[in-house]
């Protein structure tokens, strides 16, 4: 029998708010996992370089994660002065915690429909398996997928689990799609607020509110 799955929920953090908590919430619940680590990215290879330092970035997922005992902060990648790849990050932590225990790697919907833009993306699901978060009031995932692009869309009919428990019996090579409530939160848009003077409170955890006004964050935009 496996140990229960672990969940990853890489991000920019730029800053952490409650849609990236929520995320991880349902997926612990939904999937049964032991924990969710949440991973802050470093220099992402995807995207336009962050606006918060990495370690302003690792402090505020510190900040909101406190308490919580199946949260943990996994700060491998932040650390790190050269781009970093999910794949290299899967493959160091299957070797840290072995052939057998199963990995969960957590993901929107959105950032899902664009796997196949990732390096190595077919080099994921022998590491992983793959928990999408489907937004409910959205296009339901099944329906998303009619348009995604014809590899993605092969792996996702073939690897589509039926039930959560697919994700306890192997160490990876599934995808399973889990229901989130529709929250519009983004850091996005938790950067234009401040950067235009608007309370972002409720939207981040207080403490991390606290932190991005005491440091004075995106002030610009
Ligand atoms: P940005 O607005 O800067 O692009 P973001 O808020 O989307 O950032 P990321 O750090 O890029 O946050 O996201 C990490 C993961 O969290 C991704 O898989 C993304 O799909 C998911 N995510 C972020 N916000 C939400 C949300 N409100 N609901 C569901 N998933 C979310």
């Amino acid at each position: 029998m496996n140990s229960a799955p672990i969940g990853i929920l890489g991000g920019t953090f730029d800053p952490i708010h409650h849609g990236h908590l929520r995320i991880a919430q349902e997926a612990l619940e939904q999937c049964g996992l032991a924990q969710v680590r949440f991973l802050p990215s470093g220099i992402p290879p995807h995207r336009a370089a962050p606006r918060a330092s990495a370690q302003q970035r690792l402090q505020m997922v510190l900040l909101a994660l406190h308490g919580h005992p199946d949260f943990v902060v996994d700060a491998r990648e932040v650390t790190r002065a050269d781009p970093c790849y999910t794949v290299d990050t899967l493959t160091a932590l299957r070797t840290e915690l072995g052939d057998q225990q199963p990995l969960c790697l957590i993901l929107g919907g959105d950032a899902f429909l664009q796997l196949h833009t990732w390096h190595e993306w077919h080099r994921l699901f022998a590491l992983a398996h793959i928990v999408v978060l489907q937004r409910a009031g959205g296009l339901p995932l099944g329906n998303a997928m009619n348009n995604a692009d014809a590899a993605l869309k092969a792996e996702y009919r073939a690897r589509l689990a039926p039930g959560a428990q697919a994700l306890h019996e192997a160490p990876g090579g599934a995808i399973f799609v889990a229901d989130m409530p529709a929250l519009e939160i983004s850091a996005t848009d938790i950067r234009r607020r401040c950067a235009i003077g608007k309370s972002i409170r409720y939207l981040t955890p207080q403490a991390v509110t606290d932190f991005i006004n005491s440091n004075q964050l995106y002030r610009s935009c």
